[in-house]
């Protein structure tokens, strides 16, 4: 019974003896606590073993913190909603803890049509799960090995500098835990036949050579593979193995092989107590039949690069702004230190805004997110490095959201000094330094300014989806985005009858729009696979 836990809150709870007894009557150990999210409560979850049941508040309160506490191990934990009425607690109770004798999925037969959603990041999952939540089947179609797209990466959001990964987590393990959702990752959309209410997709899903139902992420097999690369998702900062998992928090929480790069030693084959690693594991190709198609793939960052001015990859201390989320994240390269790419403490830094946006030789277009990122990271250094300089040259300082504006407010208070200055270029200073090269705007004259990290607000660009739709034609605009026919009173259709959209697939948008549009996607669809059912009744 060792495996069979149940970490309890009894704060939400009037009368918890009830509760207790209909959960150890399941043959469940309950260990209870006055408030599961005080340090203690965290730290009675973190010693608890096996697979684990949380019951405790929803996942708009403290389920972040929970889950991380929960996955410290590696293990993937089930959550109880407490604040749920009765009924639903009850049967939130029988669907996670009736464990082996209760199907996840009994009752739950889809009650419409299928949907496919392409891309797992926020928008996807939020939508896959919307649409689940509405009894209607969902393939939802990842090109990584792990869900969570570019918010995954990040430290923190803004405006309030939540944990991201905290407020996304739950989310990724809803979806990958929802009976009516079938996560298909390492996979693409290669062609999509047929037309609205009857599309048939084709999905390539590339071999992982781990056996993806064995495989727990114990990372035993990486800690053995002699190969050590760059680690993509950590943008090149952090080294990873041959063999390994996307990152701590991934979901699902497998390993992959690096077939590329992988020297055939096999040692990770021995290190595996489960005997997941399968070196004969081959693509699989799919065919999936869907009523309707949601596409929320999202965008592609400016390659700082095509602007050889502003010294990324030739200026040492040159970064762009996701690659200081990951030095400043707890799991990135550096363990939450901040540290310039010599590995010296950080003293000062310059955030160099619309690098790839509002440039007529780019993109002329404003990408929305980057003027509040930058000052929420600047917030973020503020905790790291409280006496550190910090400059954001800016063209105009673009905070339209809710809170945003109060966000730059803030910043100012706490002495982030706003440049308005056009930066010209960026070389290197005294100690090899970048030395940022602006005009600065107020004085009318060029400014000079030495940094240990100048930090590129790099723009979002479309064409990350590239699938043929057989005789249709989506239609995108000069940048890649998926443009919509209608975007006043239809902003989520396309110009393809049954296949929607939402996020950054087709506009730059922050993270509530997208999870916004996500939700409205969701509905839209349902509503769409209503008419089309009526049609062909
Ligand atoms: Fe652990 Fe085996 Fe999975 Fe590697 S392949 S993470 S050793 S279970
Ligand atoms: Fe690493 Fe490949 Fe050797 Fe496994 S076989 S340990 S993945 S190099």
């Amino acid at each position: 019974m060792a495996d069979r836990n149940v970490a309890l809150c009894l704060a939400p709870l009037a009368s918890p003896d009830g509760f207790i007894s209909q959960v150890e009557a399941k043959g469940f150990r309950v260990s209870a606590h006055e408030r599961l999210c005080s340090p203690e409560g965290l730290e009675l979850i973190r010693s608890m073993s096996g697979p684990l049941v949380v019951a405790a508040c929803g996942p708009d309160r403290a389920r972040g913190l929970l889950a991380s506490a929960a996955g410290d191990n590696g293990r993937e934990a089930r959550f109880i909603d407490l604040y749920l009425t009765p009924d639903e607690v009850g049967a939130s109770l029988v669907v996670s803890l009736g464990g082996e004798t209760v199907s996840r999925a009994e009752g739950l037969e889809p009650v419409q049509d299928a949907v496919l959603v392409v891309g797992g990041g926020v928008g996807g999952c939020r939508a896959a799960l919307d649409l689940a939540e509405m009894g209607i089947l969902v393939y939802l179609v990842e090109k990584n090995l792990g869900l969570g797209g570019i918010m995954a990466r990040l430290d923190k959001t803004f405006p309030t500098l939540d944990c991201s990964i905290c407020i996304l987590g739950p989310i990724l393990v809803d979806a990958a835990s929802h009976p009516l959702i079938e996560v298909i990752n390492n996979a693409q959309v290669t062609g999509v036949e047929g037309s609205a209410g009857a599309f048939r997709a084709r999905v390539r899903q590339e071999p992982f050579y781990v056996d993806q139902d064995k495989c727990s992420g114990c990372g035993a097999c990486a800690e053995v593979c002699p190969v050590i690369l760059p680690s993509t998702w950590n943008l090149g900062m952090k080294p990873r193995k041959a063999v390994r998992v996307l990152f701590e928090q991934a979901v699902p929480l497998c390993s992959a092989i690096d077939r590329e790069n992988c020297i055939e030693c096999r040692l990770c084959e021995d290190a595996c107590e489960r005997k997941a690693i399968n070196f004969d594991d081959e693509p699989r190709e799919l065919d999936l039949d869907a009523g309707a198609i949601i596409l929320a793939a999202g965008a592609k960052t400016f390659d700082p690069a095509r602007a050889p001015e502003m010294g990324y990859g030739t200026v040492p201390g040159v970064i762009t702004n996701l690659e200081l989320e990951r030095v400043l994240c707890a799991t990135g390269p550096t363990g939450g230190e901040f540290l310039d790419p010599r590995g010296r403490p950080v003293e000062s830094v310059a955030f160099i805004q619309c690098v790839g946006s509002r440039d007529m030789k780019f993109n002329p277009y404003c990408s929305g997110y980057c003027c509040t990122a930058s000052v929420k990271e600047a917030m973020m250094i503020r905790e790291h490095a409280p006496d550190a300089r910090v400059h954001i040259l800016y063209n105009d300082l673009r905070t339209a959201g809710k809170g945003f504006e109060e966000l730059a407010l803030r910043a100012r208070e706490e002495g982030i000094e706003f440049i308005r200055g056009l930066a010209g270029k960026i070389v290197p200073g005294p100690d090899s330094k970048p030395e940022i090269i602006y005009e600065d705007m107020k004085r009318g004259e060029l400014g000079r300014l030495v940094v240990d990290l100048a930090v590129l607000a790099v723009g979002l660009e479309g064409s990350q989806v590239n699938i043929r739709f057989g005789n249709a034609r989506l239609i995108k605009d000069g940048y890649g985005f998926i443009r919509e026919p209608n975007p006043f009173l239809r902003p989520l259709y396309t110009s393809v009858e049954g296949i929607f959209t939402l996020g950054t697939v087709h506009g730059p948008r922050d993270i509530s729009e997208t999870a916004s549009e996500a939700s409205g996607a969701a509905a839209e669809v349902a509503a769409f696979l209503g008419r089309i059912a009526k049609r062909g009744a």
